[in-house]
């Protein structure tokens, strides 16, 4: 009868080379994640990349060739951290990629969460310092990815989010389907605005439609207010929504 108590095998995990594995689950462990984590529905392990170190220091990093401020993460500790994490498999080809949180990576959309959380996981390195040698990077071809443009002091919250992102899209974590569906970036909009109770506040009243009790106006007065949110405030994105319709009407 252990079966019943052990989380399946299957069960979606996220593996983190840290220097801090602290920070874990930390808001992880809250919450929707939180409960989906007790209930195995995904596992959570971390590594402390200092274990991988070989000197008597425990060094990870060392001073840039070159010249320059800061610290940069030595190729061989993270490489044997990383050989480490991907043994059983997971992060290496058609097994989930092997991530590095970096400025310098493909933005984190949400495609490429869909895409993460539809397989079995991921193995996350996340970094410190001035960042990882960019030897390692290549040698195990590592998935760069970027939360945003701006810099952080370390991978740790990046990972936190990437994988919070990942983590509710898992069947059985969030409770209607419908709601995902109608999120920002599902359809290539940004979503319409919310309004509850009370339906009049401090002189600001909710938009007659919605009291209206008309699903089909409903529908589309949401509809035109995600289109003139994405239009207004993300270009980017309205442009893709635009091409993409245009080839569908054709
Ligand atoms: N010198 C680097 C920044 C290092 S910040 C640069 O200018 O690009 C230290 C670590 O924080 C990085 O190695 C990375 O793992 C993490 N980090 C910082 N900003 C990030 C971001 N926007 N997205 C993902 N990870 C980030």
């Amino acid at each position: 009868m252990t079966q019943a108590t052990q989380p399946p095998k299957s069960a979606w995990t996220a593996r983190i080379l840290t220097l801090f594995p602290e920070m874990f689950p930390g808001p992880l462990g809250q919450s929707l994640a939180g409960k989906a984590l007790e209930k195995g529905i995904w596992r959570l392990e971390t590594m402390q990349i200092r274990d991988f170190a070989t000197d008597k220091h425990r060094t990870v990093d060392d001073t840039p060739f070159g010249g320059g401020a800061g610290m940069v993460m030595r190729p061989d500790v993270v490489d044997v951290a990383l050989a480490a994490a991907t043994a059983d498999g997971l992060g290496t080809k058609g097994n989930g990629p092997a991530i590095y949180l970096t400025p310098r990576g493909r933005l984190l959309r949400q495609e490429l969460v869909r895409e993460l959380a539809a397989g079995p996981g991921v193995v996350v390195l996340c970094g410190r310092y001035e960042g990882l040698d960019e030897r390692v990077i290549e040698a195990r071809g590592l998935l760069e990815v970027s939360l945003g443009d701006f810099v952080l002091s370390g991978g740790e919250p990046a990972a936190l989010a990437l994988i919070d992102a990942c983590v509710r899209l898992l069947p059985g974590v969030m409770g209607a389907q419908a709601t995902l569906d109608e999120e920002s970036f599902e359809a290539g909009l940004l979503e319409y605005p919310h309004y509850t109770r009370p339906a009049e506040w401090n002189e600001r009243k909710v938009p007659e439609v919605l009291i209206s009790g008309h699903h089909d106006k409903i529908q589309s007065w949401r509809n035109a207010q995600a289109e003139e949110t994405t239009r207004l405030r993300r270009p980017d994105l309205w442009d893709v929504y635009r091409k993409r319709g245009a080839e569908k009407n054709r």
